[in-house]
């Protein structure tokens, strides 16, 4: 399927590796140019010229933290009026809430809430007024069941989550759409170190963790960022311009509930 967005120019934050990665390659792969965002400059511009040499797009790296106003003022220099924006950063730590401080919470929030709003506030009159535009947030599945030891990324990702309700609707006659993706559990970096962490305490091999943890979901697996990164894509085409203020889980069936 065409997805009708050969030409376009996306900012993708945090896409050196993992679901930004994914988004950005799934992207380039329909022809859009792309500025890419992370934090290690070696890292991101590896990233850049092996999606430049593998899709022939034009593709910017820019080496921030995303996460801050320089970052903000970074990413939009080198990308002002991009016809996608997809938002992505590292997700807040574990931990039990009793030790969350109000530095913790705060972090957590310019990362998995007020950055995303900041960069849609700044780009979204642009895409109205040329009468075209897709933003996709990368959240998470523990919006729709919460974790208990990610309290700080409930309670972030779900601030985002309301503030996208509303605004979504609020601009979806004007061609622009607002939706978010809900990964359950992808084989990235963050996943392994998680893996590591868990084989550490129970002091059993990683692949154990690994087999044990792919078992218990209803798929067998974990997801790719490959599969994470065209679901993206279509988010970004012409076809889902009907598909407003959504959150799209995408996690093997882990999610019990019906509805
Ligand atoms: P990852 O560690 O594989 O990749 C993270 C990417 O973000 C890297 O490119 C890194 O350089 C970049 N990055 C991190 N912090 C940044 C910052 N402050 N500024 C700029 N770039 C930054 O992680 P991932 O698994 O791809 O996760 C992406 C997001 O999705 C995270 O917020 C994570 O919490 C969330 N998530 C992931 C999973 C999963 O299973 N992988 C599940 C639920 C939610």
């Amino acid at each position: 399927m065409d997805m009708g967005i050969a030409g376009r120019t996306a900012l993708v934050c945090a896409a050196s590796k993992g679901l930004g990665r994914g988004c950005a390659e799934a992207l380039a792969a329909e022809g859009v140019n792309l500025v890419i965002t992370a934090r290690t400059a070696e890292t991101l511009e590896a990233t850049a010229a092996s999606i430049r040499s593998k899709y022939g797009v034009n593709v910017q790296a820019v080496a921030c933290d995303i996460t801050t106003p320089e970052g903000h003022a970074a990413a939009l220099a080198a990308c002002p009026q991009p016809d996608i924006l997809v938002n992505n950063a590292g997700g807040p730590p574990p931990g039990d809430f009793r030790n969350f401080t109000h530095d913790m919470w705060i972090k957590a929030l310019e990362a998995n809430m007020l950055t995303p709003i900041e960069l849609i506030k700044r780009t979204i009159d642009g895409m109205i007024d040329r009468g075209f535009g897709r933003i996709v947030n990368i959240t998470s599945s523990s919006v729709k069941a919460p974790i208990d030891v990610l309290g700080l990324s409930n309670g972030a990702r779900s601030g985002l989550t309301g503030f996208v309700a509303g605004v979504a609707r609020k601009v979806a006659s004007t061609g622009v759409t607002i939706n978010n993706l809900l990964p359950g559990t992808f084989d990235t970096d963050r996943i392994a170190v998680t893996f590591e962490a868990q084989a550490k305490a129970q002091n059993v091999s990683i692949d154990e963790v690994r087999a044990r943890r792919a078992e218990a979901l209803p798929a067998g697996r974990f997801g790719n960022p490959d599969e994470f990164g065209r679901t993206c894509a279509f988010l970004c085409s012409v076809h889902a311009g009907y598909i407003i203020g959504q959150n799209i889980l995408i996690d093997g069936g882990a999610y019990p509930g019906t509805y």
